[in-house]
């Protein structure tokens, strides 16, 4: 198979990709939209609707990138795209408060009781630098301690071990980065109890935080042991050191409490982003009121934003919050169900073929390796075969099929993706494990 072969048919992409790579680098504005690692050029995009995204060239795919997790009712879902235009037409932003930025927190405290107050900010990586800063002012202490291959944004004291575009590129540590941002960060395998206790025995007393995906999904998708999370918790406790459970691609995804929900976990500060924010830019922080309280103007913890809030960015969470949370539990259920019918799909006609590959799934949220053991952690995800990897994104690029370019980026579902459209993708890939049986690549 020819390794550009995602190219065919797409010569509006391929010109327009031109165009862009002479003004804007690698042509993307995030590094994750690159197709670096699969030997090809990015689609460009001009429109979705429901499950489907529709390449310059006309050519619709089924969309299991989901704006990489913010599209969680389906794209340009009229009641969120109505709201959002009544909105703008009332002014796009005033730098002043608004009673929709109580209404959208008091909806985010409703579902996530940990957070009992929050701030907005405009990104995930803001809030997670903010919520950083916020446990290193709480508690006076430096050090915080990370998870290999998780993800918390770009901010200088994060970019350590970092999952999602530093995996996919195999950066350790972004240039740019000094020795001195991320001397206080500590990065242990995900999941390594020996590792944790280690870091806990040495420095509980100087750790600010732990900051975690509790699910991870910048370094393929990964769920944690009750254990690993039990301990981390009680570990914590016992220290005095804060856990930030980084929910910005989890939250009102996995579930509607997200993550913490299912693992039973109650962090001391919780981010969210993504969904919140409904497509537009909006992310926040919250957690216990004592904590939340250092937060400037009451405290002296600061933190700001000109866009912070932004009206019409707020309306599109409510309204999008409205549609996702509007039954419970049901709309999350109805995406376990669809996500875990697909991963047993696509598992089985692995197995068929005899090609290695484990799939896992939560909620909206699902992943998949081409190698036969379950991961634990990055490393695994490290060894799982590039060239299957490749080949199976490439075809079912061809087929039709839209999901992450890289392996270390989880899935999305939305609520507008249908059983058809699971049973349709399950069809293409029982081909393309044929196909890959046929080939018989090397690992
Ligand atoms: N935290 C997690 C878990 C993420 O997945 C991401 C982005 O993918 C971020 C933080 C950073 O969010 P943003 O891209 O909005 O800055």
């Amino acid at each position: 198979m020819s390794q550009r072969m995602s190219q065919r048919n797409r010569p509006r992409s391929e010109e327009s990709f031109a165009l862009a790579q002479k003004v804007i680098p690698g042509g993307v504005n995030s590094p994750v939209r690159a197709f670096g690692l699969v030997d090809g050029d990015p689609l460009f995009i001009t429109r979705a609707q429901g499950s489907k995204i529709t390449d310059a060239d006309g050519r619709e795919y089924i969309d299991y990138v989901c704006s990489w997790g913010a599209s969680m009712v389906g794209h340009a879902h009229h009641r969120v795209v109505s709201a959002v235009a009544e909105r703008a037409a009332l002014g796009l932003s005033f730098g002043a408060p608004t009673e929709l930025e109580t209404q959208l927190a008091s909806t985010i405290i409703s579902h996530l009781p940990s957070m009992e107050m929050v701030r907005f900010v405009s990104s995930g990586t803001e809030a997670c630098m903010s919520a950083v800063r916020l446990a290193r002012a709480y508690g006076g202490r430096k050090k915080i301690l990370k998870f290999e291959g998780h993800y918390h944004g770009h901010s200088d004291f994060l970019l350590a071990g970092a999952g999602s575009g530093l995996a996919t590129q195999a950066i350790a540590v972004s240039k740019g980065v000094t020795d001195g941002a991320i001397e206080d960060t500590f990065t242990i395998p995900f999941q390594d109890e020996p590792a944790l206790r280690q870091v806990f025995r040495e420095f509980g007393g100087d750790l600010a935080c732990v900051i975690l995906e509790i699910i991870a999904g910048n370094c393929g998708f990964i769920k944690p042991s009750n254990s690993f999370v039990a301990l981390l918790s009680e570990l914590c406790q016992s220290h005095d050191v804060l856990l930030v459970a980084d929910e910005v691609m989890t939250g009102f995804r996995v579930a509607l409490g997200g993550a913490q929900s299912l693992y039973g976990l109650t962090p001391d500060i919780t981010v969210l982003g993504k969904v919140i924010g409904g497509g537009l830019p909006l992310a926040c922080y919250g957690g216990k009121r004592q904590i939340m309280t250092q937060v400037a103007p009451l405290g002296q913890m600061y933190q700001a934003g000109t866009l912070s809030g932004n009206p019409v960015a707020v309306q599109s969470g409510l309204t999008t919050l409205e549609i996702a949370c509007k039954s419970g539990n049901g709309n999350f259920d109805y995406l376990s169900s669809l996500s875990s019918q697909l991963v047993s799909g696509l598992q089985s006609h692995a197995d068929r073929y005899g090609i290695p590959f484990s799939a896992d799934s939560e909620g909206g949220m699902f992943g998949y390796v081409f190698s036969s053991q379950k991961p634990l952690c990055k490393r695994h995800i490290d060894g799982g075969s590039m060239r299957h990897f490749r080949y199976f994104f490439s075809r079912m690029l061809e087929e039709g099929i839209y999901l992450p370019p890289s392996p270390y980026e989880a899935c999305f579902l939305s609520l507008a993706h249908k059983p058809e459209d699971i049973s349709n993708t399950l069809s293409v890939a029982r081909k393309v494990f044929a196909e890959l049986r046929k080939v018989g690549l090397e690992r």
